[in-house]
């Protein structure tokens, strides 16, 4: 099939079409490379396929029409950011999150160059003119998680106007009023944007959306319990990664015909790997597409990811709202609770964190975890020794890797990651 001609559609969006070619050739061939010549996946990621490949097409025409018909797109940084609110007043709520070193030289003119690469990478993606969803968005929501992203979030206003919200850093009585606080202010915002009011029943069908894909997601994650998986570390990354930028309600249909297809995998006795390759569990920083370094180091080397502990992944899918909310307060109320629970590493203290890892580890029969932080994250960084600390008391070999969205470290890398898999081996 031809392939259809975006070109004018980038332009009015205002981008870069040069560099924009260039990202796009190289993302082609980074997926190329890692994804499809992966063997054995399940048919239903094929799905994933087209969606990837029509990451900067069509997902973006189908915003502009939504647009036109007086919807709103919003972008957001974090997970903290409540979805239901957005997709309650029919908006749709795309993640800017970018994991691709191209553009880091325009972030380094207003950013110093420690800092970490995902900040990096959605700066330089704005000032370069590369990022077609955050052209597209009516409004970029930000949030007080780390220092780095609050303060560059000043300097992104200057280029698009940016909303901040106050995430509290503890979890006290005092911490919820200050997030609820947050959360209806949001509301009003949001409200504001699109001309249209919050209620009981756009909101709850807003919850429902928003949980059916978590339920999706859950699904998946229950299924890459099984030995050997049925899917690939990097195939179930992908899922989480797109699950930001998708159509809700199409993704989560073909997600649960995927799980369909992994279901059969699994009665079947069918995997991606054999049944004694050792079982990884990736914890920390979250990994933005195009960032599929680790994982892809890990299983050309001789393992599998089974789960992540980040917010691709667990992080963002653990907990549900509650639906039986009956007024417009009760579901704001379920909104807060829920969102209260993600345990992120800019939160002190942060024991919940260490808990869930210890526990998928034991639930997904991991042999070993691999702690990831992008270079110069403080918040992941600081605790991966509390993190390390508690999977040596129960016995699970642990390796802390730091890294950035650069190639440059690929080899010292496989070759600590070998050594770390020899030795789970025993
Ligand atoms: S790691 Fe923390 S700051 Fe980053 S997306 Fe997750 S919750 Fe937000
Ligand atoms: S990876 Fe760490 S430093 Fe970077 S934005 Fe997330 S929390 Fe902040």
């Amino acid at each position: 099939m031809e392939q259809k001609d975006y070109r004018p559609m980038w332009k009015e969006l205002g981008l870069n079409l040069e560099g924009h070619d260039q990202l796009l050739a190289v993302l082609g061939k980074a997926y190329k490379d890692i994804y499809l010549s992966q063997e054995n996946r399940p048919k239903g990621m094929q799905y994933l396929d087209f969606v990837i490949s029509e990451a900067h097409g069509l997902r973006i025409e189908e915003l502009m029409e939504t647009k036109k018909k007086g919807n709103k797109v919003i972008g957001t940084f974090c997970v903290y950011v409540p979805e239901e609110l957005i997709l309650a007043v029919g908006g749709t709520c795309v993640g800017l999150c970018a994991g691709a070193e191209i553009g880091i030289d325009e972030a380094e003119k207003v950013l110093p160059r420690n800092t970490c690469a995902l900040i990096k990478s959605f700066m330089g993606f704005k000032l370069a003119g590369l990022c077609p969803y955050i052209q597209a968005s009516d409004l970029v929501v930000g949030e007080t998680t780390c220092d780095g992203k609050k303060k560059a979030y000043e300097i992104l206003n200057d280029y698009k106007e940016t909303y901040v919200m106050e995430i509290p850093q503890m979890k006290t009585e005092r911490d919820r009023a200050l997030w609820r606080g947050e959360v209806v202010q949001f509301k009003e915002k949001v409200e504001e944007i699109a001309g249209r009011k919050i209620t009981p029943e756009n909101l709850r069908q807003g919850i429902k959306t928003a949980n059916d894909k978590r339920r999706a997601l859950q699904r998946l994650s229950t299924l890459r319990k099984a030995i050997p998986s049925p899917i690939s570390g990097l195939d179930a990354l992908l899922v989480n990664q797109i699950a930001f930028y998708d159509d809700p309600l199409r993704f989560t249909k073909s997600i649960q015909a995927l799980c369909d297809e992994l279901e059969d995998r699994v009665k079947n006795g069918v995997g991606v790997v054999k049944n004694r390759t050792p079982r990884i569990l990736m914890s920390g920083s979250p990994m933005a597409v195009p960032n599929w370094k680790i994982p892809f180091i890990v299983e050309t080397s001789g393992a599998i990811v089974v789960a992540e502990e980040s917010c691709a992944g667990e992080r963002s899918t653990r907990d549900l709202v509650k639906e039986d909310g009956k007024t417009l307060d009760d579901m704001i109320e379920a909104i807060v609770d829920r969102y209260m629970k993600i345990d992120c590493a800019c939160f002190t203290p942060n024991e919940e964190r260490i808990g869930h890892i210890r526990d998928l580890a034991k639930e997904f029969k991991a042999d070993g975890v691999i702690h990831y932080n992008i270079q110069f994250c403080t918040p992941y960084s600081m605790e991966a020794y509390k993190v390390e600390k508690a999977l040596q008391q129960k016995g699970i070999p642990t390796l802390k890797i730091e890294s950035d969205y650069g190639m440059e470290d690929a080899g010292q890398l496989k070759t600590r990651i070998e050594a770390f898999l020899e030795m789970v081996r025993g």
